[in-house]
């Protein structure tokens, strides 16, 4: 089972991955977890390439280096470790690919997507969480890590836009969980949605 989280900057993806992970852990399943971008040694690298700061680049160079990434980590980790019946979580997939680059920057969803068909192939996640959290409230969690403060709000706008639309067209596999609350209540709804989704 393939399962990613998305959300802008500061939702909380990292922590609840981290709860969640104990959680599959104790009941014995096998699990790997990844982030986009990184996880293997070249994605690591081009991770590096992408945050630092002083690395502007085009939005279209953005886009094929997240998919260089992504085609990366497909390739050498997660289609492995799915065939070998272990459930993979992933912090960012494709999604953030569309609304970062494709609705963000303005490349558009359907460039993106054809973009990101080599890289990704047939593989799709199985449940995707949605974190939502309003920009304002996840700039203020952020204070102190030095990333969001370039961006405008205007920018992280339209990404979050963009995630409620994407959910909006595939119910079915996102889920979107209020991320502006504390640490416990949401953790409550991720762990109903996991434990549905894996039949616990
Ligand atoms: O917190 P996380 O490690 O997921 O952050 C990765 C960074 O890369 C974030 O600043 C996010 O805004 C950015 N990003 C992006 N486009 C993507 C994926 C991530 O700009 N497709
Ligand atoms: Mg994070």
């Amino acid at each position: 089972m393939f399962i990613t989280f998305e959300g802008i900057d500061g939702c909380g993806k990292t922590t609840q991955i981290r709860l969640i992970s104990d959680f599959i852990k104790n009941l014995k399943y096998g699990i790997i977890l990844v982030r986009e971008p990184g996880s293997t040694p070249i994605s690591e690298k081009i991770r590096q390439l992408l945050l630092e700061k002083d690395n502007v680049m085009s939005p279209e160079a953005e886009a094929y280096l997240y998919a260089a990434s992504r085609a990366e980590l497909v390739k050498k980790v997660i289609r492995p470790a799915l065939k070998e019946g272990n459930i993979v979580i992933c912090d960012r997939f494709l999604d953030s690919s569309l609304v970062y680059q494709g609705i963000g920057r303005g490349l558009g969803l359907q460039a993106v997507y054809e973009l990101n068909a080599m890289a990704v192939g047939e593989l799709k996640p199985d449940l995707t969480v949605l974190l939502d959290i309003d920009p304002i409230v996840a700039r203020s969690r952020l204070k102190g890590r030095d990333r969001l403060e370039n961006e405008q709000l205007d920018f992280y706008n339209k990404v979050r836009e963009g995630y409620l639309y994407l959910a909006r067209r595939e119910p079915e596999r996102i889920k979107v969980v209020d991320g502006g609350r504390g640490v416990k209540e949401v953790f409550e709804d991720v762990l109903s949605i996991i434990k549905k989704s894996i039949g616990r």
